[in-house]
């Protein structure tokens, strides 16, 4: 089982109710790298008991697997991105009715019904985190990572949001105002993040190649160069 599958199952079963548990501490002390082994061994055992029990069918596992591995993830959110980035007025039917412009490309549907996009810049940078559990747009970003949905940075990014940012990296200057967004099962977010100097003869598929998903959650930047992808 390769890591993607082990993130989705782990997610998966995590909304199904299974007590993965996890926290923003552990999750930086494996530099968001791999699922932490405890978690993965538990979704494992739990997958295998639930099919043995006849409650779950593994051709229905897979072909859940499948859909979000190949169907909807980040990818999508990233061609929301560089879609806007290359064309003004795509961008403006995004910000001011994200979830119709989601849609002009196909994305929409579960858990992305109502869909507000935020705009980065310089002067303003977006942070999003559902703090009552793990509210995430799927359809656009797939399933959520496991330090979305720790306790940890749940109530932190609330609470002193330019610190956890810090954890990942980021810097934002004092004149930069930091605008934290608290999804709900209703409505959820997708930062729009600032296009890169350097990428303005980039094709659309070029530019959604460097788009992270970290950046569309508002933890992290684009760079002309694509960066790692935390787990
Ligand atoms: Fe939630």
């Amino acid at each position: 089982m390769n890591t993607t599958r082990r993130d989705l199952l782990t997610a998966a079963l995590t909304a199904a109710g299974a007590a993965v548990t996890s926290d923003l501490a552990r999750a930086q002390e494996h530099d968001h790298q791999a699922v932490p082994s405890d978690p993965t061994l538990r979704v494992k055992a739990l997958e295998s008991l639930l099919v043995a029990k006849g409650i779950v069918d593994r051709a229905a596992l897979d072909a859940l697997v499948d859909t979000y591995e190949h169907k909807v993830g980040p990818r999508n959110g990233a061609r929301v991105v560089a879609r806007a980035w290359r064309d003004g007025a795509y961008k403006h039917r995004l910000l001011i009715n994200s979830t119709a412009a989601m849609a002009e490309l196909g994305y929409g549907g579960a858990q992305g019904e109502q869909m507000v996009v935020l705009e980065n810049s310089a002067k303003v940078h977006n942070l999003v985190v559902c703090t009552l559990c793990s509210c995430y747009p799927w359809p656009v970003l797939g399933l959520p990572p496991v330090w979305y949905r720790s306790a940890a940075y749940r109530s932190r990014s609330v609470i002193d949001p330019r610190g956890v940012l810090r954890e990942f990296g980021l810097e934002i200057a004092d004149d930069v105002e930091v605008r934290v967004w608290d999804s709900t099962a209703e409505l959820r977010y997708l930062v729009l993040p600032e296009r890169p100097a350097g990428t303005e003869n980039m094709s659309e598929a070029e530019l959604a190649a460097l788009v992270t998903r970290d950046s569309m959650v508002g933890v992290g930047k684009v760079t002309a160069q694509r960066a790692g992808t935390r787990t």
